[in-house]
């Protein structure tokens, strides 16, 4: 209620201003119809109607030089309380008015993309806000709101477009996100049974952004799809130098490349020096897989207890109770099943992937945080350590 009042308050203030500054009212002046409406709406007011009696108070406001800041003010102050259809309706009131200044019709304009963009109604609001881009102050707010608005709508090519322009007038390096537009045009298009077109966009991702993990990983899929397997094996060994937090990714794909090529030797090699690197989960696995079909199960039960004992964590320690499993019988078996009951439903519990930025948990990799919606912030939570 106190908000309301204090609305009425501002609204009222501004009219008076403007009414007594520009009139001299005469008795010939619409002055008693004010006073009626303004007896109206303090008659709405006293019956916590505050809705009605903003309505009539807005009626009132004269839009000119004095009153359209306010106007401004109490459509913004609408959206922001969720009322976006009397936003909308005073931003389009006042750009209806001919002899409205340009620089309050473009801040108008502006206002009236953000109702739309709020109120979901994306069509109308992509119309308007390419109208605001062409405005000098209000072209980097647009665009950004337009890039949100493609995103949403998965028109990947006007994102692309709108993120070019806004690289240009922010002059920030925005080559990550457009190289994933590429990417999500490559994987529209591997759905559609494309694969000639995948490849080009996956080759724009990656000259827009050489470390695009998502393309280079993208990129081996494909190859590998032809048999080309040693292509694919170099795509898969760049993202050690794009980005080694996303190394995890490649694992099983590095895997079934050495396996294609039926090089058993040059894999347990790379994964060998890999893992001690980058002491992941994934990597871990595939050697002790390696290990027990050479050297028998205990040799690989040796080798994860000694990983886990330098990296203590559950996901870990989950591994090691798996392959004593494996090997065990009667009472002790049971005993361990009730460990590996328990790990389970612990991990059950936990993330597999976090945002970097906002915190957003999530079992399979998302490109674009589906929390803060930026694009490379999710992480997988691979480590010995933090798991
Ligand atoms: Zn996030």
């Amino acid at each position: 209620m106190t908000v309301w009042i204090a609305l009425v308050v501002a609204i009222l203030g501004s009219w008076w201003l403007g009414y007594f500054s520009r009139r001299h009212p005469s008795p010939s002046d619409n002055g008693a119809g004010l006073r009626r409406d303004y007896l109206r709406g303090v008659n709405y007011l006293l019956n916590e109607e505050p809705d009605k009696a903003v309505d009539v108070f807005i009626k009132m406001l004269e839009v000119d030089g004095d009153t359209v800041e306010t106007h401004l003010a109490v459509g913004k102050l609408f959206r922001r309380r969720g009322e976006v259809d009397r936003a909308i309706r005073i931003h389009q009131n006042l750009i209806a008015r001919p002899d409205l200044d340009k620089a309050y019709r473009d801040q108008s304009l502006f206002e009236l993309g953000q109702d739309y963009l709020s109120a979901g109604v994306l069509d109308r609001a992509e119309r308007v806000l390419q109208e605001s881009v062409n405005v000098k102050q209000y072209a980097i707010p647009a665009l950004k709101a337009l890039r949100d608005i493609y995103e949403r709508e998965k028109e990947w090519e006007n994102a692309i477009r709108t993120v070019e322009r806004l690289a240009q007038l922010t002059r920030d390096n925005l080559s990550p996100t457009i190289a994933h537009y590429y990417c999500e045009l490559a994987e529209k298009a591997l759905a559609a049974l494309q694969p000639g077109v995948a490849m080009t966009a996956l080759e724009h991702a990656l000259q827009v952004d050489t470390n695009c993990v998502r393309a280079s990983l993208l990129h081996a899929r494909l190859l590998m799809k032809e048999n080309d397997y040693r292509a694919a094996l170099k795509q898969l060994k760049k993202i050690r130098q794009q980005n080694a937090d996303y190394l995890s990714e490649a694992v099983d794909d590095l895997a079934r490349c050495y396996e294609g090529l039926h090089d058993e030797t040059h894999m347990v090699k790379f994964f060998m020096q890999m893992v001690d690197e980058y002491p992941h989960v994934p990597v871990v696995l595939i050697l002790a897989e390696r290990i027990r079909q050479q050297k028998g199960d205990k040799v690989a039960q040796d080798y994860v207890a000694d990983y886990v004992r330098r990296y203590p964590s559950l996901r870990g320690l989950q591994v090691v109770i798996d392959l004593h499993l494996s090997t065990m019988a009667g009472q002790a078996r049971d005993d361990l099943m009730i460990l590996h009951n328990l790990t389970k439903k612990l991990l059950a519990d936990k993330p597999d992937y976090r945002c970097a930025v906002c915190g957003f948990g999530c079992n399979s990799l998302n490109w674009q945080c589906p929390g803060c919606h930026r694009w490379n912030t999710i992480k997988p939570l691979h480590c010995f350590e933090g798991m």
